[in-house]
């Protein structure tokens, strides 16, 4: 159950007064009945929501699934740098917004932006086992004993690295594609550091079983259906 002003204020993106405004006026119907007050009730996954003569379409929570570009903070507010909340289409922009988890600034790839904030904790909690894939570009190749210490889990400076999965994604071990289940800062830039390897560009491809939509251009997105949502959450 939903209060009706959020329901029509969240679904037609506008104020919460310009909701009340609308629900005051007599312009709201919910199952074929005139909505008295603004503090009104409704189950708003079985109700049939009109408002103007339009049919509403409520989502309580958006997913979004972003080929982050370069040069983009993967943050909600920036503080004078563009983030990937600003980059979003005018009609995507609603409250609350915010990235399910980090990719470094010149990182590119698979963001996802939500304003479900359990659902983003969930994914992002090295408990649930969600894995990541990247494809690092490297300066220098890396080698089969890296692979099975990947395996084993790098050892870093201040932090242990759960067991990842390194592999080659390309000729001449010059491109890895890894996959780890953690989000540590510069967690994958350090595992490679840890080898005296430096990555020179990092893509994130894929989030548990759902990979970055190819049809994506840098700065691109689209709404996640449920299925794709399920093809994330899977417990592995
Ligand atoms: N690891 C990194 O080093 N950078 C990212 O952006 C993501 C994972």
């Amino acid at each position: 159950m939903e209060r009706i002003d959020k329901i029509i204020s969240s679904a037609l993106n506008i104020s919460r007064n310009d909701a009340r405004a609308f629900i005051k006026r007599g312009a709201v119907i919910v199952n074929s009945a005139c909505v008295k007050s603004i503090g009104e009730k409704i189950d708003e996954k079985s109700s049939e929501i009109f408002c103007n003569g339009e049919r509403v379409v409520y989502q309580k929570y958006v997913y979004i699934m972003m080929n982050k570009p370069k040069g983009i903070i993967s943050a909600s507010q920036g503080a004078g740098e563009k983030t990937v909340v600003d980059i979003l289409p005018a009609q995507m922009k609603r409250k609350n917004l915010f990235p399910a988890g980090r990719l470094d600034k010149e990182t590119t790839g698979f963001m996802l932006i939500t304003d479900d904030g359990e659902f983003a904790h969930n994914i992002l909690s090295p408990k649930n086992h969600v894995p990541k894939t990247y494809i690092a570009k490297l300066d220098k190749p890396f080698s089969n004993e890296m692979i099975d210490a990947f395996k084993r889990g790098v050892k870093l400076k201040e932090d242990e690295c759960m067991p990842a999965l390194l592999e080659p994604a390309g000729k001449g071990y010059l491109t890895a594609r890894v996959t780890i289940k953690q989000g540590m800062y510069h967690q994958i830039k350090r595992m490679f550091a840890a080898f005296s390897i430096t990555v020179t560009e990092l893509e994130r491809i894929k989030i548990g079983d759902l990979c970055l939509d190819e049809k994506l251009l840098p700065g691109e997105c689209r709404y996640i259906t449920p299925d794709e949502l399920d093809m994330i959450k899977k417990d592995k």
